[in-house]
This record gives structure tokens, sequence and C-alpha cells, in this order.
């Protein structure tokens, strides 16, 4: 057959627009080489609906090893006994907990999305606000978590479940305050850890683990797999919940989790994709991961300080970890404005609502910072006074075209410093 030029050289396209500009979204980041080689693999023909030992299929001799060894390396990152390496993203991941937990109807309490939550816990328009019944806490003027009113709402409304996590949130969480409230009502606390992953896994943040009942997570942010979810739990457990199987069964919460994601959710599982989480668990448990992380947030504390020298407002004045939030409505720009002018220059970040915004989910009053991807390509400390020059120069000249092209050349001439792979031409 005759190579499809067409998207291979839309494929090229992507790679220079990477290579190219500052990538500062902060669910994203740059695997390593052999995490993309894995997924470009003859691992995406098989079919092993089931899991590794108990396939509806033959011929998954092979395949079993690969998730075999994804699911006990995944297992010695959290330091957990119980994980399901087979869910196809993070969004997945968590319709599976919600499968395995909850039926139709019944209350749970997470983070408002408009506070920094995700769609997943409980917006309207997502599975979880339209099958159950969401409850939201949200943070303080402050900025962070209001875990007063978390305390105040579980109390009177007795959720099923209690989630904890965010996407747009640069504090750490009090997890032992959550599982405190949770006892009290007999409520299962579910961890969803999609960004700060990598930094738990690198020890650098609270544990989740040992006060959450069950953890998740994506694959493809501070993690930097691939694009996919995981479940965990770090001791299995008789779920006290009363919690049935589809045949009315009472299971170990594990085994309800497997059933949850596979038959319940998913078909086959993505092997290729399996096996670059492998590859990718692995490289986090080399030496250098923790040094990742380390960097990781010394390039967030540093880019904090510099923004906040150029009088930019910061939620909830700093950050703990990769990200961080910014209020732009002292500098009279909108989050969607500033979004699309950096855009221009090969700047990449995205809009995002600050909490109390008056403004519109397509408008918002900010913008959402993460350092993981430039800090995969190599930048230190020193090089975030450059990146918030260069953002500051576009938002104080954010209609003057001229300024915009020019702070495009600067950037492609200061990322050449930051090779991405070199090995591909
Ligand atoms: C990114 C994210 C997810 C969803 O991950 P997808 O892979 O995009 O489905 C779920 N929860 C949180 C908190 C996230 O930030």
């Amino acid at each position: 057959m005759e190579r499809d030029k067409v998207i291979f050289d839309l494929i090229d396209q992507e790679l220079g627009r990477q290579r190219d500009g500052i990538e500062l979204i902060a669910s994203e980041n740059f695997t390593s080489l052999q995490v993309m080689e894995a997924m470009g693999t003859s691992l995406t023909n098989k079919y092993a609906e089931g899991y590794p030992g108990k396939r509806y299929y033959g011929g998954c001799e092979i395949v079993d090893q690969v998730e075999q060894l994804a699911i006990d390396r995944l297992r010695q990152v959290f330091n957990c006994t119980y994980a399901n390496v087979q869910p196809h993203s993070g969004a997945q991941a968590n319709g599976a907990v919600f499968l395995a937990v909850m039926k139709p109807g019944e209350k749970f309490l997470g983070l408002d999305l408009s506070m920094g939550g995700h769609l997943t816990h409980g917006s309207a328009a997502n599975f979880s606000g339209k099958t159950y019944q969401a409850l939201h806490y949200g943070v303080t003027k402050d900025g962070i978590v209001d875990y007063e009113q978390l305390e105040t709402i579980a109390r009177a409304e007795n959720p099923k479940m209690i989630i904890c996590g965010a996407s747009a949130y640069s504090r750490d969480w009090d997890y032992a305050r959550i599982r405190a409230v949770a006892d009290e009502i007999g409520a299962i606390v579910f961890a969803d850890i999609a960004h700060p992953a990598g930094l738990i896994a690198a020890g650098l943040l609270k544990d989740p683990f040992d006060h959450c009942h069950i953890v998740t997570s994506t694959t493809h942010k501070t993690l930097r797999g691939p694009r996919g979810g995981i479940i965990m739990l770090r001791h299995d457990f008789e779920n006290p919940w009363g919690l049935k199987d589809p045949k009315g069964n009472t299971r170990m919460m594990s085994s309800l989790l497997d059933l949850a994601v596979f038959p319940g959710t998913q078909g086959g599982p993505l092997e290729h994709v399996i096996a670059a989480k492998a590859i990718a668990f692995g490289e986090i448990l080399s030496a250098d991961f923790k040094a990742y992380g380390q960097q990781i947030i010394a390039n967030a504390q540093a880019m904090a300080k510099a923004f906040v020298a150029k009088d930019y407002q910061i939620i909830s004045g700093g950050t703990d970890n990769h990200l961080m939030l910014i209020d732009l409505r002292n500098k009279n720009i909108t989050g969607k404005k500033a979004q699309e002018t950096l855009d221009k220059a090969h700047i990449t970040l995205n809009k995002n609502a600050v909490p109390y915004d008056d403004k519109s989910p397509f408008v918002t009053s900010g913008i959402r910072i993460g350092v993981p991807s430039i800090t995969t390509r190599g930048m230190k400390e020193e090089h975030m006074q450059t990146v918030v020059d260069l953002i500051d120069k576009i938002l104080m000249n954010i209609d003057d075209e001229a300024i915009i092209a020019g702070v495009k050349e600067e950037v492609k001439t200061f990322m050449k410093q930051f090779p991405l792979y070199p090995e591909l031409n």
C-alpha cells in the first residue's frame, strides 16, 4: 500500500510545532522515545479481552507478559497491592470506579469544576453528573480547598463517595482530614491524582494511598507515559458497603474494579499502550525520576516568584506542585485573549476559570500554567525568568502584531537549546 503522505506530513508538522514552542499546558508532557516507539508496534493488532491468564482470546501469551509487567511495575511505583492498567484514559478509569461503587441516583461529593475540579467529578455535562447526584465543595477566597464546607456538606448529605483531586489546583491535599469525615459518615474516599501523580510517585507530595480507599490517575501527565488511565488500591479489602457484582455476589474491591473496567466499561485493552505504560513505569522506578520531580517543583516555584515580581496574581499565592493558576483581572486581559495571543507566539497554555470567576467558561479570567513539559525538555530555575519575560511581553503588548511576531522568533531560538527527540529528523 502507498504510504499515507498526507497524514505523515501532518505528524511531521506536529513534531515541528512541539519542538519550536514553549509548552505550558499543565496536563501535557513529552514521553521518552521508547514510550512512543512501543505504541507504534504489532501489539496494536492483538485482542486480549480479560486479564493476564484469564483471556477470552487465544494467542495472548506474549501480551500477558507485557500487561503483567505493567501491573507489577505500577504496584512498585506506588507501593500498592492492586493495579489495573487497562483504562483507556483518566475519564475511563473514573467511569469504572463509579460503576464499581455507585448505583444510579446515589450521592457523591467532589470539587466543583469551576473551582478546579474535573468534568468526571460531577459536571452536569458528564456521565458523572447525569447518572448520579453530584454535590460539590469549593475553595475559599484564598484559593485553598474549603475543608470546612466539605465536612459540612458530607455530614448533612451523607454522600456514598467523596472525591479528592483536581485539574487546576496548585496546593497539596489533606487526605487524612477528608478520610476522617468520610469515616464519620461511612463514605468511600476516592482520590483522582491525574495531575500530581508523578510528584506523588517521587515522594514529593503527600501520599493519598493510606487515606483513600481507591486511587486513579492518568499516565500521560506528570507520570510522563502514554495517554491512558490506571486504578490502584494500596490494600485490597472486602468492601464494607455491601457492593455487589452484576450477579449479586459480594466481592473484594479489586475484583469489583476489574469487572467495572472489563466488561463494565471497556472491551479489548490497548496492549500497545499498556506496553508503553510498562516502559514509563520502569522509567519512574529508575534513579533519575525523583530528580525530575524535584526539578518540576523548583521550576514551578521559580516561575511563580517571577510572575509575582511582575504583579501577577497567583491563586492561593503560590504552588506546591507542577502548576499555577493566574488571575489576569488586574491586568485587564481575559483568559481567552491571553491564550489566543500567546498561541500566536508559540507559547501554549490554556485559559482557565479562577475561583469565583465572573466570566463565562469560554472567556474566563485566568490562565493555567504547568512546567512538566518544559522541565522534561531540560529547563532549570534560571530559564523560568526568560519564559515569564516572554509571556509578559505578549500580555503587555496584546494587540501589537509586530511584537507578537518578534516573540515568536525569540521563542523558536530559545527552544533550540532544549532539543526534543533529536533522534527523529
Ligand atoms: C486529566 C484528568 C482526568 C481525565 O483524563 P483523560 O485522560 O483526559 O480522560 C481525570 N481527572 C482529572 C483530575 C484530570 O485532571
